[in-house]
């Protein structure tokens, strides 16, 4: 089985941000991943398939941008699968290690565009980039029990809470953009009236 059960991972975290939530607030526009808060003691991030270490990236504890420190694993169908935000990664896990389901990858943390502890988990399809992000509610979907199948990926979401979300750079964002387009259209106006004052005066 290349991947963890549904029970698995709803047993090992709470959903608090589902995928594809529109959010100007997001790089991409929208929510690319799923977000769980892990409830096991060690907060460890454990690998929910087998497969490939594709991409380690670290160093990113102090940054608040992207996905922090985060590991990448590619599975045997070209599934990348994005641990995002990690406060640690386990330092046997190299580009190129293979992992099973369960190895330890790193420890749940807030590293880069992030609000509070969580795991951002990503499924890219086919290629490793952001734009090619799928809904990981299909994967588990097919590998979770068929005895649950009332179970949805919504009815577990809990409302989004502090934890979870990824914030752009506030200059990044619409309300940036809107608040410059006011100022603009007030500095137009303030120089018409003035122009139309000092006509009249002259
Ligand atoms: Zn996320």
């Amino acid at each position: 089985m290349a991947w963890a059960s549904w029970d698995t991972i709803l047993g090992s975290g709470k959903v608090t941000n589902t995928y594809g939530k529109n959010n100007s607030r997001y790089a991409s526009g929208s929510h690319t991943g799923v977000d769980l808060v892990l409830n096991n003691q060690s907060k460890t991030v454990q690998s929910y398939t087998s497969g490939t270490v594709e991409q380690v990236v670290t160093g990113q504890n102090g940054s608040k941008k992207g996905y922090g420190n985060y590991v990448v694993v590619k599975d045997d169908k070209n599934n990348y699968i994005l641990y995002g935000h990690l406060d640690s990664v386990n330092p046997n896990i190299q580009k190129g290690s293979r992992v099973s389901v369960g190895n330890p990858l790193g420890i749940m943390g807030s590293t880069g565009n992030s609000t509070g502890p969580h795991l951002h988990l990503e499924v890219r399809q086919g290629i490793n980039k952001q734009s090619a992000s799928v809904n990981p509610a299909m994967y588990f979907m097919n590998a979770k029990n068929s005895s649950d199948d009332t179970v949805s990926w919504a009815d577990s979401a809990a409302t989004v809470g502090p934890t979870g979300e990824e914030i752009v750079n506030w200059f990044q964002t619409d309300g940036a953009l809107l608040l410059l387009r006011i100022m603009l259209v007030l500095v137009g106006l303030f120089l018409l009236l003035a122009t139309i004052k000092s006509s009249l005066l002259g």
